[in-house]
Order: C-alpha cells, then sequence, then structure tokens
C-alpha cells in the first residue's frame, strides 16, 4: 500500500463506526444511516467547525471518502447523512463524478458496502488495552456479529470505560493488569441483538468489574439508578434499566 493509498487513524477510527452500523443500514431507508452530529458525538471528536459535517469533513471524512474512491471501494461514506434533507454532503456525489442526488447509484454502494469485506481495513487492536469483552449472551451469533461487537467495543464501550476510569459502577473495583493497565468491562444493559435489540449508545452501557458483568449478563442481579456509581459524561437511560429489570432479571 502507498502512502497516497493509506487511510489515516481518523479515517480507520471512522470506517470502524461505520461499519459497525452497516448491519442495521438498510440502503432504501436512510432514517437508519448515521447522522453527522451523531457520528462526530460517537467519535468523541472536538468540534472543529460550526458545522458538525464540516468538523467531520476534517477529522476522518474527507480523508475516508478519498481512500474508497482511490482504492476502488464501496463509497460507504454515503452512510453519513444530514439528518435534516437525509442526504449525504454534496461531495459525496462529487468526488465520484456523479451527479447531485444519484439516488440508485447510492443506494447501490450501501449495497455494496454492506457485503464488502472491510476487516482488513479496520484499525487493529492495540495490544495491552483490556481485551474485548463479548457479552456472554448471545455467543451463538454468527462470527461477523461478534466481530461487530468487538468493534463497538474498541469505540463506545471504551469510552465508558474511561470516563469511569475502569472502575466498576456497582463496586468501585478495578483490575490493574501487570502491566499497569487497568481494566473494566462494559455491559449493555438492554443488551444487543435478537431477542433484545438494545441501541448501542452510551446511555446503555455500564462499566463493571467481571464479577458484576457475569451477575448482569445471567440476569442475577437488579440495576438501578441508585446503584451506580456517577461520571462526569456518562448516565444511563432508565428505559434500558427498566427492561434490563423486566425482561433480563430472573428473579430465584
Ligand atoms: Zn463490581
Amino acid at each position: 500500500m502507498s502512502s497516497l493509498t493509506a487511510l489515516d487513524a481518523q479515517g480507520q477510527r471512522l470506517l470502524a463506526l461505520l461499519v459497525a452500523k452497516l448491519p442495521s443500514a438498510r440502503p432504501a431507508n436512510p432514517q437508519t444511516f448515521i447522522g453527522y452530529k451523531e457520528a462526530h458525538d460517537r467519535l468523541g471528536l472536538p468540534q472543529l467547525r460550526e458545522k458538525f459535517g464540516e468538523s467531520l469533513k476534517a477529522q476522518g471524512l474527507l480523508s475516508l471518502a478519498e481512500w474508497t474512491h482511490e482504492t476502488g471501494k464501496p463509497a460507504i461514506t454515503g452512510l453519513v447523512i444530514d439528518r435534516s434533507s437525509l442526504m449525504p454532503g454534496k461531495g459525496y456525489f462529487e468526488l465520484f463524478g456523479r451527479q447531485p442526488e444519484d439516488f440508485a447509484w447510492w443506494r447501490e454502494e450501501i449495497e455494496k458496502s454492506k457485503s464488502f469485506d472491510w476487516l482488513p481495513f479496520l484499525p487493529q487492536e492495540p495490544v495491552p488495552e483490556s481485551p474485548a469483552a463479548v457479552d456472554i449472551e448471545g455467543s451463538t451469533d454468527r462470527a461477523e456479529v461478534t466481530t461487530y461487537r468487538i468493534i463497538r467495543d474498541t469505540l463506545l464501550a471504551r469510552r465508558v470505560k474511561q470516563l469511569h476510569n475502569y472502575e466498576c459502577q456497582l463496586c468501585g473495583h478495578t483490575i490493574i493488569l501487570p502491566d499497569g493497565s487497568r481494566y473494566a468491562e462494559a455491559h449493555h444493559v438492554q443488551p444487543l441483538g435478537a431477542p433484545h435489540n438494545g441501541p448501542d449508545i452510551l446511555e446503555n452501557i455500564v462499566c463493571v468489574c467481571p464479577n458484576h458483568h457475569a451477575e448482569l449478563d445471567y440476569g442475577a442481579r437488579t440495576l438501578n439508578q441508585t446503584d451506580l456509581r456517577p461520571a462526569e459524561g456518562h448516565s444511563l437511560g432508565g428505559r434500558y434499566l427498566a427492561y434490563h429489570n423486566t425482561n433480563v432479571h430472573k428473579a430465584p
């Protein structure tokens, strides 16, 4: 790969976010795509420009679009849309030499993106970082789904763990690994995947120690706001806690 066609780190992070979005994106329905602001927030980016679209462009969107164009890959950046117009920016069509609003082409690129193997182009997991916590539930899912879960872990769950300094929100425990790094796990309160179909958002993720993670996965305990240690910038959605208590928790 020449330096001209290498994807930079910000482009890789955005790519990972979009690849995680692909399974739930329906090519004919841009409502299921991702908004500029949402993508911007989920990557934890500082706002560099007045508009989120412009800010995101400067922090990965443009480099990812150019990379897909130069290397002949599906134009996956069409997944990023303006939530009010439900359209990607004009530049998306222009870059690929398309007429503005070429819906048929756009839809086809998203179809292609869904079946393309993006894995070799995703960021490599740094070894000392916490092993990806794959929820115990759903371990029978297809390998592909597991892969997307791990990608999610690198982006959002890691953010939650960092916000809590890797301390369990239930007991405050943190594990110090031999290399000095801190270890905790992230749990989706309303689990991802069927039959629960919980969302992959900060409000649905808690940072927990492995013991509490297992208790939650197996429905061995309830979970309430008052049980949870808070952190600046992270709050749990009441509806996800209620979902856990009603549908995941099993009374002995
Ligand atoms: Zn704990």
